[in-house]
């Protein structure tokens, strides 16, 4: 040891010093496995520094002394064989693994740290770990207990790794497993060709630890510096896995895209900043989190009892102006909500789901206000989440159905179309609206993948019973504008027909008047292409919206749909009678085809095909009908 090599354990102090300085400079992160690498760290620095002053000490025995020099090899071998229990108890705590709660686990690290500290102790008497004669120093048998509980600790690493995967990303599993055999080699090359490299090894290991998972940067904000919602997860995860009570704030700027507008996005990002440093100031003193651009999360342990006045204390601020940056005062309000868990929520999700709920309430009624989500009606949130899991399990199963209602052509005395509708039974619910289901699918995304699973269901339709060769030329489709707001979907529209072979002239697509009115330009750029590879659209519920001529006359729309409402109204009052006749006189001057939705009796079946309706579609020709039954319908005509 005396002629060691000591340039890899000055790195290896210089970089875990830089580290450290790293990790202080850096927001707190209030997660136990954070502190648990400082535990590690600090750890591996006094190892390094005890394996230096040591392989020192034995270079100066004669000045220093036997003793003197046992000693601090004694603490520099109880230092290098802690660092493998630290490490296997920083892993733990990223697995959100409590070693307090399991006693398997608690006597594992009593016991290896009780042996560790045994053997090492009696060895100056015993010498069975190492001895130190003439100045030379070896290690004896004994150490090969050390070894063994190492290999321990290093089989509990790798257990947990593997079995709680989720929680370690795999780009981040696949370093640190790398790193860790390097460790056992590094260790069997400083014990058979005495070069010292582990605690470099080590060293890189912390590096790459703090690199990936202790980094505070990849956990906050950048604008607020506060912590942000990846880590909101994480640190609920712990919050939920421990069980106590705590309770979480909302706290959502009422119209902050008006100061954003106003005072510019500078201003508004200031702001926010304010009131991010503000929340951790208050007086319970919680965890801040910014959830989305203007919600704040104030995490803290306290039940629902005293969350009432730590929404008091934030509304009472709110009260007061906050400066911009050019010193004008600016008042801001913001609705507070506050939740109980795990009492008014036992999981993640479902505390996001109902405060994002009770937030999105008052926002509606209670701008500037104070709501506890236990003192609302939440049978509705629970409706909806109850339709999200039919609707998952539904497209899970392929259980969606698609169901057509026909659509008659005057001039031809026929059906000459159909439109297609979506149907889904649930076993616990029964049928459910797509009145209901649809906005649902549309707030969660699932509308796009639902959109596609219809389609390819109609175009399989369009093939299987060769729909050209009756007098049913297309099918409508109704698109939602989430899916025309999707990148690439005009390509992966076209893909689906031309996997069945179905013509564009076959399918037309239904949109409604909200879809395009300030559409973006991804909107434009799908429609555009799905014009150019022949599809024709067709304008949905024309007048319940606020489309006007000039905007009718933009969109390259052949066909509008005349709202059933409007439709019915007319046989109602007068007054929307005359206006719908001159509708469908102008709509006629402008050579666009006109269909009359909602048609339910034969006196609206004649009048409108009177005042110059083209297509006719009602319960009085018949209701959407499954595929079958939809062929027996045209056959029959
Ligand atoms: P919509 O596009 O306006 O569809 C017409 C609705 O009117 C359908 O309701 C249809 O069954 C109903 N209807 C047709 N004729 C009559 C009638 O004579 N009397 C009455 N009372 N109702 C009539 P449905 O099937 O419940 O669909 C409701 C809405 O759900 C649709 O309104 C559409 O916005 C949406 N939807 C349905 N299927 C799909 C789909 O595949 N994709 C998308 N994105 N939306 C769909
Ligand atoms: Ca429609
Ligand atoms: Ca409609």
């Amino acid at each position: 040891m005396a002629s060691w090599n000591l340039s890899f354990d000055y790195a290896s102090v210089f970089f875990l010093l830089l580290i450290l300085v790293c990790y202080f400079s850096e927001k707190m992160v209030p997660l136990r496995s954070h502190r648990a690498f400082l535990v590690m760290l600090i750890n591996d620095l006094l190892s390094a520094t005890l394996e230096i002053v040591a392989t020192w000490m034995i270079r100066n025995i004669e000045v220093i002394g036997y003793n003197g020099v046992f000693f601090a090899l004694t603490l520099s071998n109880l230092a290098v064989n802690i660092t493998c229990i630290t490490f296997t108890f920083y892993i733990l705590q990223l697995a959100h693994i409590d070693i307090l709660k399991s006693k398997i686990q608690h006597s594992l690290f009593i016991g290896a740290i009780s042996v560790e500290v045994i053997v090492l102790a009696i060895n100056y008497f015993s010498h069975w770990a190492f001895t130190l004669e003439d100045g030379v120093y070896r290690v004896s048998y004994a150490s090969l207990i050390l070894y063994a509980i190492d290999g321990v600790m290093f089989l509990v690493c790798l257990v947990t790794i593997v079995r709680f995967r989720k929680h370690f990303q795999f780009l981040r599993v696949v370093p640190l497993l790398f790193t860790l055999v390097f460790c056992i080699i590094m260790a069997a090359i400083q014990l058979t060709a005495y070069v010292p490299m582990l605690h470099l090894m080590i060293t890189a290991l912390c590096l790459i630890m703090f690199h990936y998972q202790q980094n505070a940067g990849t956990v906050t904000d950048m604008v607020t510096k506060q912590f942000n919602r990846r880590f909101l997860r994480e640190y609920l995860y712990g919050k939920f896995s421990e069980g106590k009570p705590f309770g979480v704030v909302s706290v959502a700027m009422d119209d902050f895209k008006f100061i954003n507008r106003t005072y510019g996005a500078e201003t508004g990002d200031s702001l926010l900043l304010q009131v991010g440093e503000y929340l951790n100031t208050v007086r319970s003193s919680g965890i801040v989190f910014r959830l989305g651009s203007d919600q704040f999360y104030l995490v803290v342990d306290r039940r629902v009892s005293q969350l009432s006045s730590v929404a008091e204390e934030i509304r009472e601020r709110f009260h007061q102006p906050w400066l911009t940056s050019v010193g004008t005062e600016i008042m801001m309000s913001a609705s507070l909500c506050y939740i109980e868990c795990p009492k008014d929520a036992d999981s993640y999700d479902s505390m996001i789901d109902t405060l994002d709920y009770s937030t999105s309430l008052a926002k509606k009624s209670r701008k500037g206000g104070i709501t506890y989500v236990g003192d609302l009606d939440l049978s509705k949130l629970r409706q909806e989440k109850a339709i999200e899991t039919a609707i998952k399990h539904a497209m899970d199963r392929d259980e969606l159905k698609v169901y057509y209602q026909p659509i008659f052509s005057v001039k031809d005395n026929v059906y000459n179309s159909a439109e297609a509708l979506v149907r889904l039974n649930d076993d616990a619910l029964g049928w459910i609206s797509p009145e209901d289901f649809i906005p649902i699918a549309e707030k969660n995304g699932m509308i796009v993948e639902m959109g596609e699973m219809i389609l390819t269901k109609v175009c399989r339709f369009i093939r299987d019973f060769h729909l050209a060769d009756t007098t049913i030329q297309y099918i409508e489709v109704n698109i939602s504008p989430v899916q025309l707001r999707q990148p690439g979907f005009a390509e992966r529209f076209k893909r689906i027909l031309e996997d069945y072979n179905v013509k564009p002239q076959q399918i037309n697509i239904e949109i409604t008047e909200m879809t395009t009115f300030n559409s973006s330009v991804i909107v434009q750029k799908n429609i555009q292409e799905l014009v150019d590879f022949g599809i024709v659209f067709s304008l949905d519920d024309y007048g319940s919206g606020n489309a006007n001529i000039d905007y009718i006359n933009r969109m390259p729309f052949k066909l509008i749909k005349i709202d059933k409402y409007i439709i019915w109204d007319s046989f109602k009052s007068r007054k929307a009678g005359i206006t719908l006749s001159y509708t469908i006189g102008m709509l006629n001057a402008l050579d666009l085809c006109i269909v009359a939705e909602g048609v339910e009796t034969e006196e609206m079946r004649e009048h409108l095909a009177k005042v110059g309706c083209h297509y006719l579609q009602g319960w009085y020709y018949s209701r959407a009908v499954p595929e079958q039954e939809f062929i027996r319908l045209v056959a029959a005509q």
